[in-house]
Order: structure tokens, then C-alpha cells, then sequence
């Protein structure tokens, strides 16, 4: 399917007729809103020419019944305390080792400081992820969010992914749940469903053999959620991986989901390949096409339909073109304005700074849907139906004082 804009015109039930017959069998089951399985994912994640215009027309219709005709955003901020990392993934151009001359390690006053300047900005949300150093102190994670939240008591914290957790759970030696509970009583509002890449394991081993496993990952954000702290969900494609392995690790969400009802989305985040030793080392694809893209977004919301009800763009990822046709095929949320963010950025992507909430109305008006301020756990704050003197496009770069570092590579945006 080619991106041109009269793709964007075709009524679903046009091509959906147009569909080959086993195609159109697994998009009408979606349609009755039964769950689809194994089989039928893989049928979707093979859709090429008139399948390919049906499955992303049919996903944007599953959107349009599902969450309506607004698209989401959240302000926010990302806040990367360091880039020391010991882990070394190899997707990652983010990390450096402690005496590399472009690593740093941000203050707790510091990182006050941009989460004060950033609720100054119009931000509900800071999301903090960063490195593994080698001597962090396990209580570092709590104390910083102790900081933050005493001074910034209604701001909504999402931070640490699954493997920052479970390095605070190995250095402090306490159980996850107790660890995770004193996260909660210190003010964490949510998780990052980062260090999941794909869930399983063999590949996982080829990606980052550091890292942890499927059954940990599992462990962590299943006994977040019954402590009432929900998370996001993703999946990094677009590099070693095949379609068995997406259609395996949405089914592996969607089992969790089942049980927890902790997801608040799906965020699909492309491979950015270019700085990273994984594709230089000829170790995976050049990143993900425009044609994965679609698929993933529109296979992720028929997969889970009836489970996840949100499906994000990362526009860190996917550039503002390549977001808002996603938006068209079945997600609905363009993530954050971040206002800083250096991990995609380190691994060669265009993007990656501060969007305005201004940028983001206006981008979602140019595809004819409404924009909508959410916070993290995706209530809506206000929902802007007119053009408002804030809307400015094409886009203006506003630089943040301090953030000429690059983004973290699985930021969950
Ligand atoms: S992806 Fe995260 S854990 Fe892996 S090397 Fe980069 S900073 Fe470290």
C-alpha cells in the first residue's frame, strides 16, 4: 500500500470487500468483537497490497468504535538521570561506560529542578528511566522519587522500567513485592512496560543476554499490578525479529491483561538501528519499515481489542508522518510532549526534543480528528473541539536547558 493520501479516503466496508476471502474472515471476527488467535495473527501480519488497505482501515474503524475520534496526548517530561549503564544491550546507543566523556549522572536537585519547571510548563507527568550504573544504591530509585513528590505532591510519576526494578530488588535485597509496595508509598503513580523488546527468550538472548528474562518481566509487572500500579506495555520490532514473534508477545500482554487489567496501553516502538552495535555489527535490519509499522499498530489493536483499549504512537520513533498514519491505522494516542528526551536520540532518530501541546492539536487536525489532554492514566482533561491561538504548524523547537544529551533507547514513548 502506497502512502498516498487517496488511501486515506477509502471507506472500511470498501476494503474489506476488496480483502481475499481468508483476510476478510479474520477481520470480520474482529469486527464481532471476538479474539483473535495465533493463526489469525499471523494471516495479518502478512497483509501486503489490498489485505494491507483493509487491515489498517478496518483497525482504525475497530479505534473509531472502541475510543472515539479523539487522539490523546499527555504533557509531560522525560527525565534520564544518567546514561552509565553496565547492561549492554546491543540495540542501545544510549548507554556509556562511567569514564566515557559524554556520560553523566544528573543531581537529585537537578532533576527536581526540570520536574518544577516542567509542571511550570503545563506538565502532569514526569516518566524517569535511565542507565545501571554499576554502584547505584538501591534506595536510589525511592529517594528520588521521595525528592520529586515532596515538593511536587500532584505530579504523577512514571518511572523505572522492569529491569531498573528488578536492579533496586537485586541491590537492596528486598522481595519485589515489598520493594515495589515502598515505591507506591513513596508516590509512584505508574511503570514504564519498558525492557520488554519481545518477549521471548531466545531472542531476547541475541539482543541483550544481560537482561532480564521473560518470566522475570512477567513477574514484576504482574505484582505491579495487583499492588494497584499500572503500566504501560510495548514491544521493540524491527530488528532480529519475525512476525511470530509479535503476534506471540501480544498474546502473552493480552493473557496478562486478562488477569491484571493493570495495562493503561500498547506502545509499538520501532528499532532505531543506525548508532547501535546490533545493526552495525550486521546483526539485525535497518529498522523498521513503514509497511511493519502499519501492521504492527493495526495488528496490535485487533489482537487486543477488548483488552487494551489504547494503542500509542511513539513519534521519537515514527516522525510526525509516520505517527499520524499510524494514527489512521488503529491507535489513537500520540504519547508525550517529553520535553527532553535523549535515548532515541543517541541511536540515530530525527526526533526527540519537545513537542507542544500547541504542535500536537495541530497535527492531529491535519488527519481531521480532535485533540484531547489526558493524564497518564488516560482521563481526559480537556478536550480541545476549536482551533485554539496555541496551534502552530509546521512545527517550532523549543530547546530545554541541559538536554543536549541523546533519549534512552526503550523509552517508553
Ligand atoms: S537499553 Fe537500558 S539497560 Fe540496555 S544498555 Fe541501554 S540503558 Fe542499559
Amino acid at each position: 500500500m502506497q502512502m498516498e493520501n487517496s488511501w486515506r479516503e477509502v471507506p472500511w466496508q470498501a476494503a474489506l470487500k476488496a480483502a481475499s476471502p481468508a483476510m476478510a474472515l479474520i477481520l470480520e471476527k474482529s469486527l464481532a468483537d471476538s479474539d483473535l488467535g495465533f493463526d489469525d495473527g499471523m494471516t495479518l501480519s502478512a497483509a501486503e497490497g489490498d489485505d494491507l488497505l483493509a487491515l489498517v482501515k478496518v483497525a482504525d474503524e475497530i479505534r473509531r468504535r472502541t475510543v472515539g475520534d479523539h487522539i490523546t496526548y499527555v504533557v509531560n517530561r522525560n527525565l534520564n538521570f544518567t546514561n552509565v549503564c553496565i547492561v549492554g544491550c546491543a540495540f542501545c546507543g544510549f548507554s556509556r561506560g562511567p569514564n566515557s566523556p559524554d556520560a553523566y549522572f544528573h543531581s537529585t536537585d537537578t532533576l527536581v529542578a526540570r520536574s518544577i519547571e516542567a509542571v511550570e510548563r503545563g506538565a502532569t507527568e514526569v516518566c524517569i528511566q535511565g542507565g545501571l550504573p554499576r554502584d547505584l544504591d538501591g534506595h536510589y530509585y525511592v529517594n528520588l522519587l521521595r525528592a520529586i513528590k515532596t515538593r511536587l505532591p500532584e505530579l504523577h510519576v512514571h518511572a523505572y522500567s522492569p529491569m531498573e526494578i528488578a536492579y533496586g530488588v537485586e541491590k537492596t535485597r528486598m522481595p519485589l513485592r515489598d520493594y515495589l509496595q515502598m515505591l507506591k508509598d513513596a508516590g509512584l503513580g505508574s511503570v514504564p512496560g519498558t525492557a520488554a523488546e519481545i518477549l521471548d527468550d531466545e531472542v531476547r538472548e541475541s539482543l541483550s543476554p544481560n537482561k532480564l528474562t521473560v518470566k522475570q518481566w512477567v513477574e514484576i509487572i504482574r505484582t505491579a499490578h495487583q499492588l494497584g500500579i499500572p503500566s504501560t506495555s510495548t514491544m521493540m520490532y524491527g530488528h532480529t525479529e519475525t512476525p511470530e514473534h509479535w503476534v506471540r508477545h501480544l498474546l502473552l500482554l493480552r493473557e496478562i491483561q486478562q488477569e491484571t487489567r493493570g495495562f493503561t496501553e500498547f506502545v509499538p516502538l520501532g528499532f532505531i538501528h543506525s548508532q547501535t552495535r546490533l545493526f552495525q555489527k550486521g546483526g539485525a535490519r535497518a529498522g523498521h519499515s513503514m509497511r511493519e509499522d502499519l501492521v504492527v499498530h493495526a495488528l496490535a489493536r485487533l489482537m487486543l481489542h477488548g483488552y487494551i483499549r489504547n494503542i500509542q504512537v511513539s513519534w521519537v520513533k515514527l516522525g510526525f508522518e509516520g505517527s499520524l498514519a499510524c494514527l489512521e491505522a488503529g491507535a489513537n494516542d500520540f504519547s508525550g510532549t517529553l520535553m527532553e528526551e535523549s535515548i532515541s536520540k543517541s541511536a540515530g532518530a530525527n526526533f526527540g526534543e519537545y513537542v507542544s501541546p500547541g504542535e500536537f492539536r495541530a497535527l492531529i487536525r491535519k488527519i481531521g480528528r480532535i485533540p484531547a489532554e489526558r493524564t497518564t492514566t488516560y482521563k481526559i482533561r480537556k478536550i480541545f473541539e476549536s482551533v485554539d491561538s496555541d496551534e502552530r504548524f509546521p512545527t517550532e523547537r523549543i530547546p530545554v536547558a541541559g538536554s543536549g544529551h541523546a533519549p534512552h533507547a526503550e523509552t517508553g514513548y
